[in-house]
């Protein structure tokens, strides 16, 4: 059948504005979806982050940059977005394949309208196995005091907070929209309130910028169940002005956390896959973690697929191109057929992955042809 229906075209990378958009050749043959998806270094397809909106109101200087991200900036259209139905379609066809943990980001995805049907229509979705999904999200805490509670009663699991310093004016100049700090705190202490328990608390460390943030922060979430990770400050994107000299690597912050009187031991991985190492205080009053994506590279274990907020499918943080879902949610094929396409699609990209870029990073670097795909939009 699906000779007659499915057109084979190959259409070049065409435009860089919203990352490089690649059309994948829709394959001939339609194959069955088949769980446990392995890319060509025998990684799993276990993990989707989806980007809800391309927009943000801080302008983080690591991450969305004042002077690029002006109000001039070419942001989605509302037309050009995935609508909630889908994204729940797509993640329903990414859960056939083998997805059990969807991460909500963006920008900052609690500016998505209505974000809190998409979280319930998210939480509905059941595994073969009739298991509900590992359902998080991302946020900057801005609009947590609000949202909070609608969240959790819609059904998010788990939240992650990102919070780069205690100090308002450090914080203030890194989140350089002059946010204070004590409504991030707040709206933290709203979560729990709300019933998140463990809440993932993300700081980026700038060398330079805020690392004599590290001490207070471990501070202040030690004896709390929350969970601090260090960030080591990345390359993503092509608009921050990463330089090697600016980041502060995982070995120099525990070092640091040594000569300060903080005793840790390791933990093992709760999952294969994860980003960051874990640790604990000796005494056992907090765990900590620390994402090592330039001194320690875990591409190996890396099995993470990231849709963009208009339907554009990443297999790596740092891409150039991405390859076009939505054209075909969109096209006038009709709904079981556009189900299979799609998920064929899917099979084929994940089957053909190779990408490594943290490994490879200092040869990747020398190309300064190769344009990569901003965080914001592909989503952290
Ligand atoms: N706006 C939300 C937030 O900030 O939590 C979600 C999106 S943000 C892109 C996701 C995560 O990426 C945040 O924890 C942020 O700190 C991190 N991030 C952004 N740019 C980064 C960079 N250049 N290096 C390391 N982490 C970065
Ligand atoms: Fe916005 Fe998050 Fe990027 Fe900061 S890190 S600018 S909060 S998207
Ligand atoms: Fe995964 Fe790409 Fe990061 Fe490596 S660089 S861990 S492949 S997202």
């Amino acid at each position: 059948m699906s000779e007659k229906f499915i057109p084979i075209k190959i259409v070049p990378t065409a435009s860089f504005s919203n990352g490089g958009i690649r059309h994948w050749p829709v394959p001939d043959q339609l194959l069955p979806s088949i769980g446990n998806l392995r890319d060509q270094r025998h990684r799993s397809l276990h993990d989707l982050r989806i980007s809800v909106t391309d927009r943000c109101n801080f302008r983080c200087t690591y991450c969305m940059p004042k002077e690029v991200f002006t109000k001039d900036y070419p942001y989605l259209s509302h037309a050009e977005l995935l609508s909630f139905e889908e994204i729940t379609r797509l993640t329903k066809i990414f859960v056939a394949h083998g997805v059990r943990k969807i991460r909500l980001t963006g920008g900052e995805p609690l500016l998505r309208k209505n974000i809190e049907d998409l979280v319930a229509m998210l939480a509905a979705i059941r595994t073969p196995d009739g298991e509900a999904l590992d359902l998080t999200l991302t946020t900057n805490g801005s609009l947590l005091r609000k949202k909070a509670l609608s969240l959790r009663a819609a059904g998010l699991k788990r939240l992650t907070v990102s919070l780069d310093a205690l100090d308002d004016s450090i914080f203030k100049s890194m989140n350089d929209v002059d946010f204070p700090v004590d409504d991030v705190l707040d709206g933290l202490h709203a979560a729990r309130e709300a019933g998140f328990e463990r809440i993932k608390i993300n700081m980026v460390v700038k060398k330079g910028v805020n690392e004599h943030e590290i001490i207070p922060m471990v501070n202040y979430f030690k004896n709390t169940p929350h969970i601090l990770r260090f960030i080591e400050f990345m390359d993503v994107g092509d608009s921050n002005a990463w330089q090697a000299q600016d980041v502060l690597k995982t070995d120099d912050i525990l070092a640091l956390l040594a000569q300060a009187g903080f005793p840790l031991q390791p933990l093992p991985p709760q999952q294969a896959g994860e980003t960051a190492q874990r640790f604990q205080h000796q005494d056992g009053s907090a765990e900590l973690g620390f994402i090592s994506s330039v001194s320690h590279a875990f591409c190996r274990d890396c099995n993470r697929a990231r849709l963009s907020t208009q339907g554009m499918l990443y297999t790596c943080l740092f891409a150039s191109e991405g390859h076009d879902l939505r054209e075909h949610l969109r096209s006038s094929a009709s709904t079981s057929n556009i189900d299979a396409i799609v998920s064929n699609i899917i099979r084929n990209i994940w089957e053909a992955r190779d990408d490594r870029y943290s490994e490879l990073r200092d040869i990747e670097r020398q190309s300064t042809q190769r344009k990569k795909i901003e965080m914001s939009y592909i989503g952290g």
